[in-house]
């Protein structure tokens, strides 16, 4: 079974509006949910891995967190989606955490929980440190342009270079399907 990795805000809700603390802030990307079910059909697997610094620094709770995810596990299965499970980086810049992006910490604790060969697996983000933590354990990664990044300038992107560069997830998932 084929796994891909999602970045969640800027690649399936929304960047930019804040810290994403309450169902109610979840403000998903035209297109994404349809996206993830796509794949789903599909075949594949999906994980999301998300750095949410905002609970370390007290601006997100983690009850707030749970219900913001258990919103996005109904919304999918809505779309006709399961996601396989989610992993979040709680900490912040500093903490010295294994596990907040760019380090792979996630997705390593995803392989072990998961059995995922890492080395045939995408992720998909929309931040140099997304594609640095995929890129650091041998998976095929994707920048969408839909979140932080706007625009991709080779020279000014630090760390790996990304295997592909999409609009947006939609814009990959048409890709990953046609690329079977
Ligand atoms: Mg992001
Ligand atoms: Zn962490």
């Amino acid at each position: 079974m084929k796994t891909i990795f999602l970045d969640r805000d800027g690649v399936i809700t929304v960047e930019g509006g804040g810290y994403v603390a309450r169902p109610a802030d979840v403000r998903y990307l035209p297109g994404a949910l349809g996206a993830i079910a796509r794949l789903y059909n599909a075949g594949w697997q999906s994980v999301i891995f998300t750095n949410q610094s905002g609970v370390g620094r007290g601006f997100i709770t983690d009850a707030g967190l749970l219900e913001v995810h258990e919103k996005l596990r109904v919304d999918l299965r809505t779309a006709g989606a399961e996601l396989l499970d989610i992993y979040v980086c709680p900490h912040k810049p500093g903490d010295n955490c294994a596990c907040r992006k760019p380090l792979p910490g996630m997705l390593l604790q995803a392989a072990v929980d998961h059995q995922i060969d890492l080395h045939t697996a995408w992720a998909v983000g929309d931040t140099p440190r997304d594609i640095a933590a995929a890129a650091a354990v041998g998976a095929s990664t994707a920048l969408v342009l839909s979140g932080h990044t706007r625009a991709y300038e080779p020279a000014s992107f630090p760390g790996p270079v990304p295997t592909m560069v999409c609009k947006d997830l939609p814009a990959l998932v048409d890709y990953l399907l046609a690329s079977r």
